[in-house]
């Protein structure tokens, strides 16, 4: 099969690899019906991520069951599945508390941009659809494995509750989808920092009600004159760096919530400021296993479309121009098609 393997910043090539086996008795093999390039994966690309040893890429998948191992019950060939960008065997401790991207088998997917895709821990991390959905849906669906289940966590994390007041930093693809999960929890006032027009006109449609344009200190500033001089419920930090995790924080009323889903880099908090802000912090990587089945029926009954975040598709063979196209922000988000 062929499939994206970086070998240094800048260059990711499209390559004959090995067909993926069932190399445990819990994986599956899939065959991919749509991936995509993600935001963090333009660390690697960009050269903040260190890329030492060539390797395959990408995480987000939606596909067909192609083989499962003999471990592996509910599954059978043929299936479309959608799954999460850590593997989890939804059965141990922390799987059961809800945290299933910390499950103690969890293994972190890398190989999606791929034709077919191994999938370790297959039973507790793939939830198989009744029957094949509509070709038109494949993106929302691909968008919950990863940007939309990691939205749904930033939202849930910063506790965003009917009527309150939400913030979201960052306007990538998943600041965009914490723009839907903002308005589906039932925030009355969604406030998204955004300079990109066409971000600003996507979050719009996803139920942003103020887009901020400052940045920094003045975007706080921005913020805190919007909420009577207090900060937000809620705020949602979808981007990962220093920069951000501070707006994000300042931006918080005493006693809100910021939840944080951007893979920090050099993200450095004071303790002191934070002891005295009562501001709440919660991140990681999202426990999008738990949100699946409540997101597949809302992408199903039409209640989001999550999907619109690709504002690029192209064919698997042309994914480093995915790559080059977000790198350059002419892209939000490219949707990847074997
Ligand atoms: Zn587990």
């Amino acid at each position: 099969m062929r499939g994206a393997v970086i070998h240094a910043p800048g260059d990711v090539r499209f390559e004959s690899l090995d067909d993926p086996k069932i190399l445990k008795p819990t994986d599956a093999v899939i065959r991919t019906a749509v991936t995509c390039v993600c935001g963090s994966d333009l660390w690697p690309w960009r050269g903040l991520d260190e890329t030492t040893d060539p390797h395959p890429m990408g995480h987000e998948y939606v596909g067909f069951v192609e083989e499962v191992g003999s471990e592996v019950a509910g599954l059978r060939p043929g299936q479309f599945v959608v799954g999460s960008f850590a593997t989890s065997d939804n059965t141990c401790a922390n799987c059961r508390n809800g945290f299933q991207s910390n499950c103690l088998h969890r293994e972190f997917m890398g190989t999606c941009q791929a034709e077919y895709i191994r999938i370790p821990n297959a039973q507790g991390t793939l939830v198989a659809l009744d029957e094949t959905p509509d070709e038109a849906l494949w993106p929302s669906l691909l968008a919950l494995s990863d940007v939309m289940g990691t939205g749904w966590w930033a939202a849930d994390a910063a506790e965003v509750r009917p009527g309150s007041t939400a913030v979201v930093v960052g306007d990538g693809a998943v600041g965009l989808s914490g723009v839907i999960a903002a308005k589906e929890m039932g925030a009355e006032r969604i406030i998204a920092m955004s300079r990109h027009e066409s971000r600003q006109k996507l979050a719009l449609a996803f139920g942003a009600t103020d887009i901020v344009t400052e940045r920094g200190e003045e975007g706080v500033a921005r913020i805190k004159e919007m909420t009577g001089g207090i900060g937000a419920d809620s705020v949602l930090e979808c981007v990962g760096t220093s920069q951000a995790m501070s707006q994000a924080l300042y931006s918080a009323r005493p006693g809100g919530n910021v939840g944080f889903v951007g893979v920090p880099h050099d993200v450095a908090v004071d303790g002191e400021e934070l002891f005295y802000s009562h501001v709440g912090l919660r991140g990681g990587p999202a426990p999008v296993r738990r949100y699946l089945p409540d997101l597949i029926d809302r992408v199903l009954t039409g209640r989001i479309d999550p999907g619109k975040v690709f504002d690029l598709t192209l064919p698997l063979a042309q994914v480093a121009e995915g790559y080059e196209a977000m790198d350059e922000r002419r892209a939000i988000k490219a949707l990847l098609k074997p």
